[in-house]
């Protein structure tokens, strides 16, 4: 990471982020943003996999089996997968948001050696964190897009149209995985095999907790400071 000298007043946005929280923290949000407003590369393991899974590929249909119970997919094909994205050379470049990898310790491991493999350090890992009746209120009632990635709610931020996103007009969606035994499911497997990723980055200098209860503008005022 960058030393500031002790005068300067703006602190120098992070170019290479993770993002660890509860399913519905608002990482997705927090991406959107980052990739918006610093031109970040955002590299979401959900994401890819649901594209893998539209695309109807042989990691997607794998995938897709664990996906749909809330389950993780397994380690060693999430590494890999990853690491594919990571070994992009525009990346050293852009700089990125990792949104949702690594979730476990085994993950967090390889992602320290790709990186070291590819002399790149992290700037911040974010713990984005909200009391747990929040995150299933968000889960319950979220709706995307399937375009442009933006997120709405059902009560607390519907689209203009229904069914419609308000940003690029094409037809929002609800996540397989976004119903209440799945939510709960993902909860507790976050809790199982996630909580612990925050602890080994804890064991660095990177980590840096962020309350995410009081809207986007502010986590990300956050983040950046
Ligand atoms: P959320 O953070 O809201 O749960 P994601 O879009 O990040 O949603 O992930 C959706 C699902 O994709 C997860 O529940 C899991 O099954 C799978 N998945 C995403 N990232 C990983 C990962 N790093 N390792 C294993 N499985 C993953
Ligand atoms: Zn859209």
């Amino acid at each position: 990471m960058s030393q500031l000298p002790a005068d300067q007043p703006h602190a120098i946005p992070p170019r290479r982020l993770v993002l660890v929280g509860p399913p519905g923290v608002g990482k997705g949000t927090m991406s959107a943003l980052l990739k918006e407003r610093l031109g970040l590369r955002t590299l979401s393991s959900g994401e890819i996999f649901r594209h893998e899974i539209e695309m109807q590929t042989d990691l997607g249909r794998m995938a897709k089996r664990y996906i749909d119970h809330g389950e993780l997919v397994p380690n060693g094909v999430t590494i890999e997968m990853m690491s594919k994205q990571l070994h992009d050379p525009q990346i050293k470049q852009s700089g990125f948001v990792l949104d949702g990898f690594p979730r476990t310790v085994k993950q967090a491991e390889a992602l320290d050696e790709v990186l070291f493999e590819l002399e790149q350090g992290l700037d911040k890992v974010v713990s984005l964190e909200v009391p747990q009746e929040v995150i299933v209120q968000r889960l319950t009632g979220r709706i995307g897009c399937t375009k442009c990635g933006e997120i709405y709610h059902s009560k607390n931020k519907p689209p203009k149209r229904e069914g419609v996103c308000d940003r690029c007009n094409s037809p929002l969606f609800v996540r397989e995985d976004d119903r209440p035994e799945t939510i709960r499911e993902r909860i507790r497997v976050f809790w199982e095999t996630t909580a612990p990723v925050i602890e080994y980055y804890a064991k660095t200098s990177t980590l840096q907790r962020v309350d995410a209860s009081h809207g986007p503008e502010n986590t990300y005022a956050a983040i950046c400071s």
